[in-house]
């Protein structure tokens, strides 16, 4: 029943980005019979295209966004950030990890206080505005642990981060809250303990966007997803209501379709760098950008990853990659020396290979062929944390490079704030703790890689001065704009962004509903 919409037909709502946030606010949107036309940057794979074996780096390749960035500061130059170009985004390689928000993360200025050097600022929202939300979510998601889902099955390196855990004192350490099927559930079946999560689950036990939320869409007859086009510009009238999206498809042809309304949901620089490159004589720095604050915040998450050699094998690559976690200082307790807290996350090795040289830089020597032969040997966790919205970290646009559509290319600039710097050091201490309590041979810390949960960009705010959207993503300028990604939070808190996303999603899609059935927009 896939449907096809004119592009000339101005009812349709357009939304830009197929992946956690766009995928289920358009499905959302066709469940309740308004028409949505989905333009999506990638190619359009099938399941059976996902290889969970041999293939796993040209895999890599073709779902990874290498359009040009630029990183500054912190941030890889070439890489900065690891997200996807494809139907279903970043839910085709993302790990499932589900956590919910706690209540003072949505208040961070009112309970952390004035931090020198962040931009704190409390959500127009709090967690009981959320929590149906998250309710629904995670039904959809199939969360374990949620709903009487159970929770999957601990691999060996789960085993290892639990008795570690439990050692030093941990007391809330289980397989986590995962959109990962413990059991066959909508359709799809229940986790076969692979291992491959990150390159994409060829069998589908993984909630992503391109198996479930899309083809549900496409069911409703109200839905037209576009592929390999890639949105450039949106365009607005003489009231500065959008009303229609420039994109390219790979060929470079250009269309404009027109729209009542648009949502934007490409991740967290996408979507500003969007924005930006729409700038017109009305909106010269760019669009629903009056408080200047489009690019700025970009929050990523404090991280770091330790790995262990223990006395016994482990084979940490076999079995659901994040299932694990470690929740006890996820809690607000600044006598640690930092404000906001962490999880503690179970993480594979991703390849002989790639462990040793990340481990081992030089690739050479003793040091190296030990990590080689000890592979088997390795135990490992991932920390993620609450970092701090800085208003010098951001998306900007470079002045003269320019991608293959012409588009400004993004540079993004990241530095930890002091708090991350103290809340790291303090995460790799608990890391270290929990291997050492089981005589780990050798310990290695690793600093932050490209960055995967992108946050902030276009954040809500009560005040139009503060932020760029409200409580609903609706742009503060621009009526009929919403931001429907990560772009949208104040904060990061300590937990992984999906599940928070696709709550605020599932809310939006209702708000906007309304809107439209009452001829708002
Ligand atoms: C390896 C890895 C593991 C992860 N594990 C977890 C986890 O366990 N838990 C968790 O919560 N999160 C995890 N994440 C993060 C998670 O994937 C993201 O938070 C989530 O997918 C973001 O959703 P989104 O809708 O903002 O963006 P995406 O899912 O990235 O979707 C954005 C889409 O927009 C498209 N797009 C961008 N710009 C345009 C444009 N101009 N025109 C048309 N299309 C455009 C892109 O091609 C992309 O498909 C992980 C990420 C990675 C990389
Ligand atoms: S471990 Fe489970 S979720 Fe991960 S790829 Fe394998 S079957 Fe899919």
């Amino acid at each position: 029943m896939a449907k096809t919409f004119d592009l000339k037909d101005d009812s349709v709502v357009v939304v830009i980005g197929s992946g956690a946030g766009g995928g289920t606010l358009a499905n959302e949107l066709a469940q309740i019979g308004v028409d949505v036309v989905c333009l999506e940057a990638g190619e359009r794979l099938s399941i059976t295209d996902l290889r969970d074996y041999s293939q796993a780096d040209s895999m890599l390749g073709r779902l990874t966004w290498l359009d040009k960035r630029i990183g500054t500061g912190d941030l890889h130059a070439a890489l900065p950030l690891f997200v996807c170009k494809t139907v279903g985004g970043t839910t085709v390689q993302w790990a499932g990890a589900t956590l919910r928000f706690q209540e003072h993360e949505f208040k961070t200025r009112t309970v952390y206080g004035d931090i020198e050097g962040a931009n704190l600022l409390d959500w127009p929202l709090s967690l009981r505005d959320l929590e149906p939300f998250y309710n629904e979510a995670e039904d959809k998601m199939g969360v374990t642990g949620t709903h009487g889902i159970p929770r999957l099955p601990g691999n060996n390196n789960y085993r290892v981060l639990e008795a570690g855990a439990r050692r030093i004192g941990y007391q809330s350490v289980h397989t986590g809250n995962m959109a990962i099927n413990s059991e066959p559930r909508d359709n799809r079946p229940a986790c076969r303990q692979i291992g491959f999560c990150t390159g994409g689950c060829a069998i589908g036990a993984k909630w992503s966007t391109l198996y479930t939320e899309i083809p549900k869409a496409e069911a409703t007859g109200h839905f037209e997803l576009r592929p390999n086009s890639m949105a450039l510009r949106l365009t607005h009238g003489s009231q500065g209501c959008i009303d229609g999206v420039i994109y390219a498809d790979n060929a470079g042809n250009h269309f404009e379709q027109k729209t009542r309304a648009v949502c934007v949901a490409g991740n967290s620089v996408e979507t500003p760098r969007l924005l930006l490159n729409s700038e017109s004589y009305e909106f010269p720095q760019g669009l629903a950008n009056t408080s200047g604050q489009v690019g700025r915040n970009f929050m990523r998450h404090t991280t770091g990853t330790v790995y262990a050699i223990m006395p016994g094998r482990v084979s940490f690559e076999r079995g659901t990659q994040m299932a694990g976690v470690v929740t006890d200082e996820s809690a607000f307790d600044p006598r640690r020396g930092f404000v906001g807290g962490y999880e503690i996350e179970t993480l594979p090795g991703f390849g002989l290979v790639n462990l040793a040289t990340n481990l081992s830089p030089s690739a050479w020597g003793s040091d190296y062929a030990q990590i080689l032969e000890k592979y088997e040997y390795f135990a490992g966790l991932w920390l993620v944390g609450e970092d701090l919205p800085q208003a010098s970290n951001g998306v900007t646009l470079h002045p003269t490079e320019r991608d293959q559509h012409g588009l400004s290319v993004p540079m993004i600039h990241f530095i930890d704030h002091p708090n991350d710097v103290a809340m790291r050091t303090h995460a790799f201490r608990s890391g270290r703790a929990i291997y050492e309590s089981l005589s780990a041979e050798s310990v290695f810390e690793l600093p932050p890689g490209p960055s995967t949960h992108n946050m902030g960009t276009c954040r809500q705010s009560e005040k139009p001065r503060d932020g760029v959207c409200n409580a609903y993503g609706q742009c503060h300028d621009i009526p009929n704009l919403f931001i429907s990604d990560g772009s949208q939070f104040t904060s990061s808190s300590a937990e992984n962004p999906t599940l928070t996303i696709v709550a605020l999603a599932i809310r939006q899609a209702r708000y906007l509903a309304d809107r439209l059935r009452r001829g708002e927009m």
